[in-house]
């Protein structure tokens, strides 16, 4: 194999696999560097698990669909409810996109089993050097590419050469650190309550996946395949408040209560609390070093954008790897890279996550009637609601991004 054009990722996360997968498929040379080991590899927090209609056609295209979608639930409802009542303000059906994509739906599965699967097949691939237990500590930049300094899984230094190398290592980037490029923004102040549990909220009513907006306490409602199968509930908490208090089972139970009233303890399995940012780095390249998924931007997950979009980084920025491999491209395109996925960061999924809040925590109750009101206008217009379908499955991001030169 020719190793000229090797390209270094750094971080087997949903970005840096998938990234690394449609590299090596059109016959790249990739080395994927991850500090976790095969033994600690799926011992994570539950994070991502809504897997918008864009992001499946492109697992479909590195294979990657099939392993999941037996493993995931497939949802095409989406829900938005007020809390007081509850009173369902708004139901959006997927179906509406299905002359858009031939995924008319979102696949409920959680972002552990892609990584798992994602990293099963880069084991299998003959043209991924995949490096497990590694952990990149610092490169240099020479002319024609790059130098990777890692700590190996027998904790010595190892050098590693590349033409490219990727940050995927998720919003701690340390090669963005080191490289001094700023990553703007802000960080709401409250941070976000997750509860795990087994319960089955459809009895109520709900879809698989809701948006439940109150001036007080917002959260959002969504069903997990798991085993076991459960629900995942989100709530906002004040800003100064004790952690381990937060986290009591007696005060989750209260919590749930609260929202739910049952005349049984509710079955709960997991719970974390977790601190939203919204940011996104000034540059998304240097030279022969680029990033992609959250060590690019970050965003709250309401609306279950920061995988996806960072999948996005990774596909559009394979394709431009892909045609300066072949001699097809030159090496500015990565620039486009910078100013389609950038862009894109800003103007739509930073833009659309800020609104998603501040839809769902509005307390001016005129500006709550009126959010109510176009909510279910949009709803009911089939012309409305296909143009906000298109927008909340990141169909119209990537043909947005499609038209930035
Ligand atoms: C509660 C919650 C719910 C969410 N829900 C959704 C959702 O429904 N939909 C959605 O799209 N997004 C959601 N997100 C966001 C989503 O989890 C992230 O955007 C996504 O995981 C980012 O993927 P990544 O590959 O860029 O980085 P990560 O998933 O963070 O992966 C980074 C990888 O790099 C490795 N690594 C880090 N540093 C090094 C190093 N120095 N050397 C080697 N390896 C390294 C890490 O071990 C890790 O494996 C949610 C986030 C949270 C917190």
């Amino acid at each position: 194999m020719d190793n000229s054009n090797r390209v270094i990722v750094v971080g087997a996360g949903p970005v840096g696999l998938c990234l690394t997968l449609a590299l090596t498929q059109a016959g790249l040379a990739v080395t994927l560097l991850e500090s976790r080991t095969d033994e600690n590899f799926l011992d994570q927090v539950p994070r991502a698990g809504t897997n918008h209609p864009a992001t499946l056609e492109m697992y479909e295209r590195i294979g990657l669909y099939k392993r999941i979608e037996p493993r995931g639930m497939i949802a095409p409802i989406v829900h938005y409810w007020e809390r007081q009542g509850p009173q369902l303000i708004a139901e959006f059906d997927h179906a509406l996109l299905k002359e858009d994509t031939s995924f008319p739906y979102v696949l409920q599965c959680e972002r552990i089993k892609i990584v798992e699967e994602a990293l099963s097949m880069a084991k299998d691939d003959p043209n991924c050097d995949l490096r497990m237990g590694t952990t990149f500590e610092s490169f240099e930049q020479k002319s024609d590419g790059v130098v990777a300094v890692v700590t190996n899984s027998d904790g010595e230094q190892d050098r590693i050469y590349g033409r490219f190398l990727v940050s995927a290592e998720g919003a701690r980037s340390l090669i963005r650190n080191q490289l001094g490029i700023e990553f703007e923004g802000f960080t709401y102040p409250d941070r976000t309550l997750n509860i795990e549990v087994a319960y089955d909220f459809s009895r109520h009513g709900y879809a698989d996946r809701n948006y439940i907006s109150d001036p007080e306490e917002w959260s959002n409602l969504f069903q997990w395949p798991g085993p076991p199968k459960r629900w995942r509930v989100h709530f906002p908490t004040p800003p100064d408040s004790d952690p381990e208090t937060l986290l009591s089972p007696e005060a989750l139970q209260k919590k749930l209560q609260a929202f739910m009233q049952t005349d049984q303890e509710f079955d709960i399995h997991g719970s974390n609390l977790y601190t939203v940012h919204q940011r996104v780095a000034k540059t998304f390249r240097m030279g022969n070093v680029l990033l992609a998924g959250d060590a690019a931007h970050v965003n709250s997950p309401i609306g279950g954008m920061g995988m996806n979009s960072g999948i996005h980084d990774a596909f559009n920025l394979a394709d431009k790897l892909i045609g300066i491999e072949r001699g097809e491209m030159d090496t500015d395109v990565l620039d486009r890279y910078d100013r389609q996925r950038r862009t894109i960061a800003v103007e739509h999924t930073q833009a659309q996550t800020i609104r998603n809040k501040k839809l769902l925590m509005e307390k001016d109750p005129v500006v709550r009637r009126q959010n109510q009101d176009q909510l279910r206008k949009t709803a009911s217009d089939p012309k409305l609601a296909r143009d906000f379908m298109l927008r909340a499955s990141l169909i119209n991001s990537v043909r947005q991004a499609e038209q930035i030169e």
